[in-house]
């Protein structure tokens, strides 16, 4: 009950699409009848959680923030979501996110964008929120123009767990989307290994990087909420066919026998004085505690945005043919041929950020182009991994890298960029993981002089993560 009341007291920064009451309501009452019965469903039982709107949740809107999906309701529920349900968890609403997951500000929603809690006089606001005060917050917000961007493409699934709506939410990640956010609002931002865990349900970017994301207050509830979602899944060919073993983070951490890298890649213009001087601090910390730490290099970092541009969108282009109005979503009123009735659906269902990632996506397929555009990209996207593996193989147990740039953009001088040009900026030190696949984690530091969040990124060899977390929670 207090999450759902809290939900219409941050209504303002646009966290959720759709707060589900009803099935909150129910949720939460068979939890509690349980706990009197005192026969607890699972670990999260009665625990409130947010799921990103691109997740399937049967019988409820899955919009992807999208005209084109802005009525349809699936038929199923997305694995992710399933496991925590079944563990007791309470779906308190699904979150906002740019359309299609396409963006890395949650600034391009059908629903408008996501504000950031930081940085805005909102924030006291909402941690007395039990002075019952909404009609202060929703004013004081309106005043100040001066917001900053809650980060993308989860930015939703950030705010709902920055503001204590929920406890965990899950984002999306296929080129930084859950990290990026949680940079931007002070949480931790977990990638998973891709093929960890099940895609089942999650509507797709590009199928070879699409990993979920979570988006918690601490390294301990990433562990939990990670333990619940991994694992193979008959629905998902490529999640990895073994036994999941849960991770266990033990009491008393040693990191005097790591050797942790510092890419040199990572350190490009553009980044803020403060986010150096983070980076550098925490190099410093984890060197007095004894750990080795080595400057590295990942020579092909450069190119990793280039390709993924080309391979995103040739898999939006192939992703999103689906929409035509004939089997889901949105159907043009009228139309007198089938190609008029294509045409009319997919210019009024999709925005213009997606429909340029189409076009653009049909035109590196095009046979002439194919060898050109998107083989290249896949051959360059082996040798970013291998980038990776070189380190591995040279005994580099993890990666320590800035997740984003600088503290939360302004709104307003955020969107004078391109969607292009914020993902270039913004994805820079993201998006080489999802090339590789490999696990990585955001990780809050301190408040910048503005006091917002500065954060940091670890980054592991596959399945390691363990490693990952362990290091991620002595850095907490
Ligand atoms: N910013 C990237 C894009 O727009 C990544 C988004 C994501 O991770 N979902 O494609």
């Amino acid at each position: 009950k207090a999450s759902i009341k809290l939900t219409s007291i941050v209504e303002p920064l646009k966290p959720y699409i759709n707060v589900t009451n009803d099935v909150a309501g129910e949720q939460a009452s068979a939890a509690d009848e349980r706990q009197q019965r005192n026969s607890l469903l699972g670990q999260l039982d009665g625990i409130p959680i947010a799921v990103k709107d691109n997740y399937c949740v049967k019988g409820k809107p899955t919009t992807c923030a999208s005209r084109m999906l802005a009525n349809f309701s699936p038929g199923y529920n997305a694995t992710v979501y399933e496991k925590l349900r079944t563990q007791g968890a309470v779906l308190i609403g699904k979150t906002n996110l740019d359309e299609f997951a396409m963006g890395s500000g949650t600034v391009d929603s059908l629903y408008g964008p996501t504000k950031n809690l930081w940085g805005s006089e909102v924030l006291s606001q909402f941690y007395s929120y039990g002075s019952d005060d909404s009609q202060v917050t929703t004013r004081k917000l309106h005043e100040k123009d001066a917001w900053r961007i809650a980060g993308g493409s989860s930015g939703g699934s950030a705010v709902a767990v920055a503001t204590g709506t929920c406890y965990a939410a899950l984002g999306s990640d296929t080129g930084g989307s859950t990290r990026n956010p949680a940079s931007y609002c002070g949480l931790v931002g977990l990638k998973p290994t891709y093929g960890l865990v099940s895609r089942y349900g999650l509507i797709p970017l590009l199928n070879s990087m699409d990993v979920p994301g979570i988006l918690v207050r601490t390294v301990d509830d990433a562990v939990l909420i990670l333990n619940v979602i991994a694992g193979p899944d008959q629905a998902d060919p490529t999640t990895v066919q073994r036994e999941y073993v849960p991770i266990n983070l033990s009491e008393t951490i040693d990191i005097s026998n790591l050797r942790i890298g510092i890419p040199k890649e990572y350190g490009v213009q553009g980044i803020s004085e403060e986010i150096a001087e983070c980076w550098e601090k925490v190099s410093c910390l984890l060197k007095e505690a004894g750990a080795s730490v080595v400057p590295v290099s990942l020579p092909h970092t450069d190119y990793s945005i280039v390709c993924y541009s080309v391979l995103n969108r040739c898999d939006v282009a192939s992703n999103l043919a689906c929409y035509d109005g004939v089997e889901y979503g949105h159907r043009a009123d009228e139309w007198s041929s089938a190609h008029e009735l294509y045409k009319k659906t997919r210019s009024e269902g999709f925005n213009n950020v997606v429909k340029g990632r189409i076009l653009v996506g049909n035109y590196f397929l095009l046979a002439e182009n194919y060898e050109k555009y998107y083989i290249k990209a896949m051959k360059m996207r082996r040798l970013i991994a291998q980038d990776f593996d070189v380190l591995w193989n040279n005994n580099v147990d993890l990666l320590l890298t800035p997740t984003t740039l600088t503290e939360a953009p302004r709104y307003d001088e955020f969107v004078q960029l391109d969607n292009q040009t914020q993902c270039l900026i913004q994805d820079h030190c993201t998006q080489p993981a999802n090339m590789a696949g490999l696990p990585a984690i955001n990780v809050p530091i301190m408040l910048s002089r503005n006091k917002l969040p500065l954060s940091l990124q670890l980054m592991a060899p596959l399945f390691h993560e363990q490693r990952l977390l362990t290091v991620a929670k002595w850095i907490e």
